[in-house]
């Protein structure tokens, strides 16, 4: 499949260096020390993080940089980003990407029957063997989605930010929902975001972050013609123009802002993980017994998590200790230090399959699977989710080419 598009992208010098003093540093104070150790390590983390997925690249980031003398491993079933001769990281190309063999779980449905949730008298059969893509590499999905800017999208359709009522009915559901509401969120929206358009007017500039790490911006100018006069059909239909789906109206026509950097896809791997990862900071002989402590995000690709380790010796609570997980053919443990802990980010399928296959899920399922019930609760219930589909035309040639740059 990659060979069909014979792409090369050229990183700039800048970042090759970064990466080349980094991968130094890693080679000399990590990879290397089971070989030439000059030093012990201690092999805990203070947070493993599994998946480097959205949100596993937004928290590895955050959590280095916001609590000190902290490390952290995030263990990836995936590989890194920049493979796949550029398919990743060229727009046009993202529905190629989701397709790639090493890039994509390969996830298909199972037949199954369902309320509608636009109309639920009405009952929908999902057939077997529509495909279900989901990203196993560094940005997990993100790496591989469509890219249209929006944050949270509701059930049924391809919206752009949810409502500010949505957010506060979460809210409403108890105190300890509080953090959900819109002013918490939109905090959270505008701190994330690095949005490049030019000239934005005030109602904009409430709305919107500006120094993120991840980078948004405005389609092309311009882009195909054809995208104009479909506007202008829909305005003509009275359907009212709307230039910022992540404002206050997510409804009307017009063009999404999509998740790029120059033209170029920004996964939360390139906006977050790479920052993460520059934060590499020796302490000899800080830990107890001569130990010496690496601060940083090692990031662990190929590593299939398996299942959490809880404390045998706590009988009376569930406290994760650690995960096992496949890497190389081997099943292999990592442990969290005292005070630590095991963040589970793999994604809608995949967190409550670990959760599950850990013990944490409906008692009937578990016992079933021989699986020891540690807390019996919903997981795995209640996934939604949206169809896609698209629609093709042929056109005559030479009638949508205008591609202005
Ligand atoms: C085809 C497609 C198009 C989309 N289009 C858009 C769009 O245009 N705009 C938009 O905003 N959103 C879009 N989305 C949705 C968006 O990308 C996801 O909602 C978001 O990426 C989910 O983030 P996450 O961190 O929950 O999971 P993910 O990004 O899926 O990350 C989970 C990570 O965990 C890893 N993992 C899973 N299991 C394990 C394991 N056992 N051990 C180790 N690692 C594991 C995975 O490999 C993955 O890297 C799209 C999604 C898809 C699939």
């Amino acid at each position: 499949m990659s060979q069909e598009v014979p792409i090369v992208i050229e990183k700039n010098q800048e970042d090759l260096k970064k990466d080349a003093k980094i991968r130094e540093l890693w080679m000399k104070n990590i990879c290397d020390h089971d070989k030439h150790a000059k030093f012990k390590i201690k092999e805990t983390y203070d947070f493993i993080i599994v998946g480097a997925g959205t949100a596993g690249c937004v928290l590895a980031r955050e959590l280095i940089h916001g609590i000190p003398n902290i490390n952290i491993l995030v263990l990836e079933a995936g590989g890194p980003n920049v493979h796949a001769n550029g398919l990743i990281s060229l727009p046009c190309t993202w529905f190629k990407a989701f397709r790639l063999f090493d890039c994509d779980w390969g996830y298909v449905t199972q037949e199954q029957k369902m309320k509608s949730h636009v109309n639920p008298i009405k009952e929908v059969t999902v057939k077997k063997g529509i495909p279900y893509p989901r990203g196993k590499v560094w940005g997990g999905c993100s790496s591989l989605n469509a890219m249209v800017y929006m944050q949270v999208s509701r059930p049924y359709f391809f919206v752009i930010r949810g409502q500010a009522k949505q957010y506060n009915d979460w809210a409403a559901q108890g105190p300890e929902y509080k953090i959900w509401d819109w002013d918490h969120c939109l905090e959270a929206f505008k701190a994330l975001e690095n949005n490049s358009r030019e000239n934005p007017d005030e109602k904009f500039k409430q709305l919107h972050g500006f120094n993120g790490l991840h980078h948004v911006q405005d389609p092309q100018n311009g882009a195909y013609d054809i995208m104009s006069d479909l506007i202008d059909a829909a305005k003509n239909l009275g359907i009212p123009y709307n230039d910022d789906f992540n404002g206050e109206r997510q409804n009307g026509v017009g063009r999404f802002q999509t998740t790029n950097e120059k033209g170029r896809r920004c996964s939360l791997a390139d906006g977050y993980l790479r920052d993460a990862l520059k934060k590499v900071e020796f302490h000899p002989g800080s830990e107890p017994n001569g130990f010496g402590k690496v601060v940083a995000v090692d990031v662990r690709s190929y590593s299939h998590v398996l299942e959490i380790i809880w404390d045998e010796e706590n009988q009376k609570e569930n406290i994760a200790i650690g995960v096992r997980y496949f890497c190389n053919g081997n099943v292999r443990e990592a442990f969290i230090a005292p005070k630590g802990e095991v963040i589970i980010c793999s994604g809608a399928i995949n967190s409550p399959q670990i959760l599950m296959l850990s013990g944490v899920g409906p008692k009937e399922n578990l016992e079933e699977n021989n699986i020891k019930v540690r807390k019996e609760l919903p997981v795995g219930k209640n996934l939604l989710d949206h169809p896609g589909c698209c629609f093709i035309a042929k056109s005559a040639p030479n009638t949508i080419h205008h591609w202005k740059s």
